[in-house]
């Protein structure tokens, strides 16, 4: 059965001692989580990545996830960082395809799904993100997007690859604006989706852990989470606030 996961994306936010209490005030709520059927995932920025994971290692309870990787192994790229350095220190996951790397960093399709085929290779899983923007959404073209998205992100990919990945569907216009979609557009994109993913998987498709995007908060994570396709959350804002991203956890 796929798993349940609420990731937090602390994005460029936080310092070393502001989100090691963060970190700490977490683990200190969930203490040995591992059994309580949600994966949680941080997904700090690089300086502390390592410093979070040795913290939370030791129970297996929470996972860490990078919030981007370079396409290459390695090589003069100043200021990036590899899926083979990531995977050295046991990097559980990684963003890819995000709205704001698609927006702020010109990053399309082909050099996404680069970005996927060098993290699998290096055993870390990829947490996908695709979703349409507001003028998608108002022409009525998101289904053709997010399809898009899927089909070039996702390109040749195998079987055994694709069920590595965690898909992320994040309508542009909720992240971070304070817009929710219902749970109904949630759903309906999230059942679009993985029947993408079933012209590959078949029933395995089953398997694919696809999580809601875009302003969830404490207040409306029960509804979402309670849609037969919905299998969790990607956090922005609500994930850099313990109470509300415990609360979110516990909305299952
Ligand atoms: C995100 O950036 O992935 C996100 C969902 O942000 P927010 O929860 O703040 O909308």
């Amino acid at each position: 059965m796929r798993k349940k996961i609420v990731a937090g994306n602390w994005k460029m936010n936080m310092t070393r001692e502001t989100g090691l209490s963060l970190v700490d005030e977490i683990y200190q709520a969930l203490g040995n989580n591992a059994d309580s059927g949600v994966k949680v995932i941080l997904a700090p920025p690089f300086p502390f990545l390592f410093e979070v994971r040795d913290w939370v290692h030791q129970e297996n309870s929470i996972f860490i996830s990078a919030q981007n990787c370079h396409h290459e192994a390695n090589g003069a790229f100043t200021g990036e960082v590899s899926a083979e350095c990531l995977a050295s220190y046991d990097c559980n996951y990684c963003i890819v395809g995000h709205s704001e790397r698609r927006l702020y960093f010109h990053e399309d399709d082909e050099l996404i799904n680069l970005k996927i085929q060098r993290l699998l290779h290096n055993n870390i899983s990829p947490i996908f993100c695709c979703g349409e923007s507001l003028d998608e959404r108002e022409n009525e073209s998101h289904f053709e997007v997010v399809g898009a998205q899927i089909q070039s992100g996702l390109k040749g990919l195998k079987k055994n690859q694709l069920l590595k990945v965690v898909v992320a569907y994040e309508p542009v216009w909720a992240i971070g604006t304070g817009k929710t979609a219902t749970p109904e557009q949630a759903q309906e994109m999230h059942a679009f989706i993985r029947e993408k993913l079933a012209e590959v998987l078949g029933n395995e498709a089953s398997q694919v852990s696809i999580l809601y995007g875009g302003s969830v908060k404490p207040d409306n994570a029960k509804e979402l989470f309670s849609q037969a396709d919905i299998d969790g959350g990607l956090i922005g804002g609500a994930s850099l606030d313990s109470s509300d991203f415990l609360a979110i956890i516990h909305s299952f």
